[in-house]
């Protein structure tokens, strides 16, 4: 039997020779590709302007700059999102503030949000955790009440929607990933949305070196940019890709509709929230450990030998330890901690078939029937 993993990219022959066209025209690195890429997101986004680079980590960074945060500026965000978020707040010399879960949408708590906000509060970064979009109406109500800026970490909701519009084709800075697992890739990349001109502009300058190039050939370098570039190379999967993330998330939809239609009450599971709006990059139930003899690990094990690859997204990111020497210790944030040690990613991506909700279905009852007190 094949082994099942939690998720594997979906790349068609088209785009894997346009990768061999871009290999053989003598630019591989930034160029036509990138601006055709570019282009297309933004068209994507509603006509926002679009900006692409090596990773959504690296559009977050950037994003902390064009807000210009400065040293002791805090931001205030979830500790059950990949470690990303937090750590480009630290790197820029902020201050990231963590806030409780709730513990349905599993999405920071906006009313906890709103109490974490002090006078050094400069920003918040929610995060739309395995494609589940945050409440847009009320953060941005509370972002306009406190003149805060928001910047979305949209790496998992790339064509999710709030209330019908698509995230990222509204609001303040949109940050999207194109990391190899993510719902559509061009191996590693990010991108971030923004609002006008001159942040695309400064944007640029960031990405690269701090350059501006003039008409007559001349160039500047008016503040010190970074190495944040994409390949031509990487743009033309991106290309490829972005012709089909309706397709695929229309699919992922169905299959995660297949898993609640057949997952057995009776294993206990605590299920996420059922939505018309996420783009279902993961399907995330949690583990009802207490009525296991099994841990987690032993849980994943025993699904491999079923031939099933199961994730773990995440551990909450205050108990590393680098947190923890910050001064972060457990039973801060219960509802982050309880879903973070629980958690467990099941397979769901577009190539995936119905039989395979199935067999994953069916292995589940199987090790979980066995490991129930
Ligand atoms: C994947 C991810 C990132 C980082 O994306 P990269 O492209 O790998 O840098 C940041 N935040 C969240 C929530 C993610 O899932």
């Amino acid at each position: 039997m094949d082994f099942l993993p939690f998720t594997r990219p979906s790349i068609d022959e088209d785009t894997i020779a346009d990768v061999g066209n871009v290999l053989r025209s003598g630019w591989i690195t930034s160029g036509p590709k990138v601006a055709a890429f570019e282009a297309a997101l933004s068209d994507y986004f509603g006509g926002r302007p679009v900006r692409v680079v090596n990773s959504a980590t690296g559009a977050l960074e950037i994003a902390l700059r064009l807000i210009d945060l400065r040293p002791g500026d805090e931001v205030i965000t979830t500790p059950l999102t990949w470690v990303a978020t937090t750590n480009v707040v630290i790197n820029a010399g902020g201050k990231p503030v963590l806030v409780d879960i709730d513990p349905v949408t599993r999405n920071i708590d906006l009313d906890a949000l709103e109490a974490a906000i002090t006078s050094r509060t400069r920003a918040v970064i929610p995060v739309d955790l395995a494609g589940l979009p945050v409440d847009r109406d009320r953060l941005y109500a509370i972002a306009a009440k406190y003149n805060l800026r928001v910047i979305e970490d949209a790496a998992q909701s790339q064509g999710s929607t709030w209330q019908g519009r698509r995230i990222g084709s509204f609001g303040d800075l949109c940050s999207i990933s194109f990391h190899a697992n993510k719902n559509m890739t061009t191996t590693e990349g990010g991108a971030l949305v923004m609002n006008n001109a001159e942040e695309a502009r400064q944007f640029e300058k960031w990405r690269l070196q701090g350059v501006t190039r003039f008409p007559d050939g001349t160039m500047d370098v008016d503040l010190p940019g970074g190495k944040y570039n994409l390949t031509d190379v990487a743009a033309a999967i991106g290309l490829g890709q972005l012709k089909h993330i309706d397709a695929f998330n229309a699919r992922r939809k169905v299959l995660a509709q297949r898993y609640f239609d057949l997952l057995d009450p009776a294993l206990g599971l605590d299920l996420p929230p059922t939505s018309d709006e996420s783009n279902w990059h993961m399907f995330q139930p949690l583990l009802p450990l207490d009525r296991l003899n099994i841990s987690r690990p032993e849980f994943i094990a025993r699904m491999k030998e079923h031939g099933i690859g199961i994730g773990v997204h995440y551990p909450v990111l205050h108990l590393f330890s680098y947190y923890r020497a910050l001064g972060y210790k457990e039973g801060m944030y219960p509802h982050a901690e309880r879903a973070g040690a629980s958690t467990i990613t099941l397979p769901l991506f577009p190539a995936m078939q119905d039989s395979d909700v199935d067999r994953v279905c069916a292995a589940l009852q199987a090790v979980l029937l066995q490991a129930l007190k």
